[in-house]
C-alpha cells in the first residue's frame, strides 16, 4: 500500500474558509441558509463550516444531519445507500440548504440524501459542498463547492482524518 498525503490540516482549514465565503457569496449572506451534513465525517465538516459562517457573518446557521450508509442489495451483488436516521430539528421549508459530505464518489449517497430531504420538507434550493471530489460519478450529480479534486483510480481509497474524532486532520490517498 502506498500512501500519499493530499491535504494537510492547514489545507483542509483553508479550503473550508474558502467554501464558507463562497457559500455566503452565492447565497447573499447567511439569513436563509441551513447546513445538513452526512454522518460520519460530513456532519463534522458542516459544523466547522457553520462556525466559520458565524465568525464571518455573526449569524448562527441551523445545522442538521443525515445518516446514510451502504447496504448490500437483495441480490447481494450491489451496494445501495440507505438512510438510517435524520436529525433535522428546524423548518426546512423555503431554506437554502447546503448538503455537506466528506468525499464525493459515485453520487449515490447524495441521491439518497436528496430523497430524504424532499421527504422531510420543501427547501427553496439545495446545493452540495464536499471536501474531496474523487471522480467516478455514476449519476448526474456534481458539487457546487469542492475543497479539492483528487483524481483517483477506482480501487484507490481516500482516507480523511479529522481532529475532532481522529486526533489529526489529513486527507490521504491509498493505492492498494
Ligand atoms: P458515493 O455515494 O458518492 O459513491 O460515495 C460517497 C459516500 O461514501 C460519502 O459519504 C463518503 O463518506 C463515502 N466514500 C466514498 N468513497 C470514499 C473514499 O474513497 N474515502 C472515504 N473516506 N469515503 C468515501
Ligand atoms: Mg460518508
Amino acid at each position: 500500500t502506498v500512501k500519499n498525503v493530499c491535504m494537510d490540516a492547514d489545507e483542509i482549514e483553508r479550503s473550508l474558509v474558502r467554501i464558507a465565503h463562497q457559500i455566503l457569496e452565492t447565497n447573499k449572506g447567511a439569513d436563509n441558509l441551513a447546513l445538513v451534513g452526512i454522518v460520519t465525517r460530513g456532519d463534522l465538516l458542516a459544523k466547522r463550516l457553520a462556525e466559520k459562517i458565524e465568525q464571518i457573518e455573526g449569524t448562527k446557521v441551523p445545522l442538521g444531519k443525515l445518516d446514510i450508509s451502504f447496504y448490500r442489495d437483495d441480490f447481494a451483488t450491489h451496494f445501495a445507500p440507505e438512510v438510517h436516521s435524520t436529525e433535522i430539528d428546524f423548518d426546512m421549508d423555503g431554506k437554502d440548504v447546503v448538503l455537506v459530505d466528506d468525499v464525493l464518489f459515485t453520487g449515490r449517497t447524495i441521491r439518497a440524501a436528496l430523497d430524504a430531504l424532499m421527504d422531510i420538507g420543501r427547501p427553496a434550493r439545495v446545493e452540495l459542498a464536499v471536501l474531496v471530489d474523487r471522480g467516478h460519478r455514476e449519476l448526474p450529480i456534481r458539487a457546487d463547492y469542492v475543497g479539492k479534486n483528487v483524481p483517483s483510480a477506482a480501487q484507490e481509497n481516500v482516507r480523511l482524518f479529522l481532529e475532532e474524532v481522529d486526533g489529526k486532520s489529513e486527507v490521504e490517498i491509498l493505492e492498494m
